[in-house]
């Protein structure tokens, strides 16, 4: 394991100053009229002495620890790192915007108001549905909001006894988990030889008690689901809806839309198709739209135009009420509304047009050297079987550590569950032909060292900040603040 940098207490010297302020000029009173006794502290803070330049090393040494889009290629498959432009922070930071409060009244935030409109408008005409609610923060809010939205309207026409969700195998961990939290019922659905849904096997297990189907398409193999009309009507017929998960469109946009594939409700992941940063838990995006008949049961509120203006509707008795405070991560809007703007309508179209096109240029690459368990073109994403390489001794998860050796970060590994050793990869529209024969290189370099002396593969990272670490300890006692007695 590299010897990590000395840590900022280590560093200090009793006496050294990191800051110079002015003398006092106003009178100084005894502490003891400031702050009553008892919340004085008795004995001086333990901080470390350091010089402003020692502690400017520090930090920006931290920040380059961690891997991050703006430091290297990041192929994290269903997560789409692409390249966030820096013109969103921008936007996001105007004054206008920035120092609005949330509990202004809404004549004085009409800008905002009209922003929030204009980007309902836009994921409107992107996804082919009615309405949408910009609330919820993430995907897996958007997914829980999207099935309430289902469950009520089921409710609502007296048809209670739905309570099953239909989930394809290789659906996203979310599904199954949002599924559950409604308190339905999951119903896998088989999938075929060629990695999409089953349509026979599907039609054998819809019945009157479905709820809704959960579906994402392309799929997280990255296949287009192409019977996806039929598979809709097959639902519809039966009385259950179709929810799309919508959290990567980066191959659909300007191509495909849910709603006209026949789906009622999508959630997005804004942030990810539309660019605005993500990962660390940090504050995300997951809008969610739906059909006409779904409107009435949207989070209040919505926001409608008024004459010239624009207002908030509180008015939907049937509505599943708030999911989030007050509109949403407005922030993050701005900036996934700035991508959009900035783009145009043809710009995120190419923008598909490049995810796809870099996707399968991996693709055929990688194919020469591993697995590749549905050879058929791909949309955004792929997924390649490391069982190969594990026979020989170093599995998906060994060569995802010694991608991060090469300066690479790894793909999503063992998922979906489907495929066996699992690298799921998604190299992003925002990558030059370069970044990809290079990453590429690495992965061949990766088979052959494996071939060679598997055993050295096992034990990496050899060149990371942090060596390989033990991850059942990290799950179950995890070190989540540094303390000087309890060192790495
Ligand atoms: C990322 C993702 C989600 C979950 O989104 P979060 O914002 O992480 O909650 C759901 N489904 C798919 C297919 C995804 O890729």
């Amino acid at each position: 394991m590299r010897k990590s940098k000395a840590l900022l207490f280590e560093m200090s010297h009793a006496g050294r100053q990191g800051y110079s302020l002015p003398s006092c000029d106003v009178p100084e009173k005894p502490v003891d009229e400031l702050l009553p006794r008892k919340l004085q502290r008795c004995e001086p803070l333990d901080l470390p002495e350091l010089s402003e330049g020692e502690i400017i090393r520090h930090y920006t040494g931290l920040s380059t620890r961690n891997f991050g889009v703006d430091t290297g290629f990041y192929p994290l498959g269903s997560c789409t790192m692409k390249y966030n432009p820096k013109i969103n922070e921008e936007a996001a930071v105007l004054p206008g915007f920035a120092y609005l409060h949330p509990c202004q009244p809404e004549e004085t935030t009409q800008g905002a108001l009209e922003l929030l409109y204009n980007m309902e408008q836009d994921l409107i005409e992107l996804t082919g549905m009615d309405r949408f609610t910009l609330q919820p923060a993430a995907g897996a809010h958007g997914e829980l909001t999207g099935l309430m939205v289902i469950q009520a309207y089921h409710r609502q026409r007296g048809d209670y006894k739905r309570n099953k969700v239909l989930i394809p195998l290789s659906a996203h961990g979310t599904n199954p988990a949002t599924v559950s939290m409604t308190g339905c019922e999951v119903i896998q659905v088989p999938g075929d030889e060629r990695g999409l849904v089953d349509l026979k096997a599907l039609k054998a297990v819809i019945d009157g008690t479905i709820s809704a189907l959960m579906l994402t398409n392309p799929s997280t193999l990255g296949l287009f689901e192409e019977e996806i009309e039929a598979i809709a009507k097959a639902v519809h017929e039966a009385g259950g809806l179709l929810y799309y998960d919508g959290a990567n469109m980066n191959a659909n946009m300007g191509y495909t839309r849910p709603g006209d594939m026949g789906f009622d409700v999508v959630h997005l992941n804004i942030h990810k198709t539309l660019s605005t940063p993500h990962g660390g838990g940090g504050p995300g995006g997951g809008p969610v739209g739906v059909k006409e008949c779904l409107i009435p049961f949207l989070p209040v509120p919505l926001i409608d135009k008024k004459g010239e203006g624009f207002c908030f509707n509180y008015d939907l008795p049937e509505s599943i009420g708030k999911v989030h405070s007050f509109y949403g991560n407005f922030g993050v809007i701005i900036k996934a509304y700035t991508y959009m703007r900035m783009m145009g309508a043809e710009g995120l179209k190419q923008a598909s047009t490049d995810a796809v096109l870099n996707a399968n240029y991996l693709m055929n690459l990688l194919k020469k050297t591993y697995h590749l368990p549905y050879d058929r073109t791909c949309k955004h994403e792929f997924v390649l079987s490391a069982r190969r390489e594990k026979k020989k001794g170093a599995g998906a998860g060994d060569i995802a550590k010694a991608l991060l050796d090469r300066g690479f970060h790894p793909p999503t590994v063992y998922f979906p569950l489907i495929v066996e050793e699992a690298l799921m990869i998604e190299p992003t529209e925002t990558e030059t032909k370069e970044t990809l024969d290079a990453f590429a290189g690495a992965m061949e370099d990766i088979a052959k060292e494996i071939n060679e002396d598997a055993e050295k593969v096992i034990h990496g990272p050899y060149h990371t900040v942090v060596g390989r670490l033990d991850e059942v300890r990290a799950a179950r006692n995890p070190i989540l603040r540094w303390n000087k007695e309890q060192q790495l």
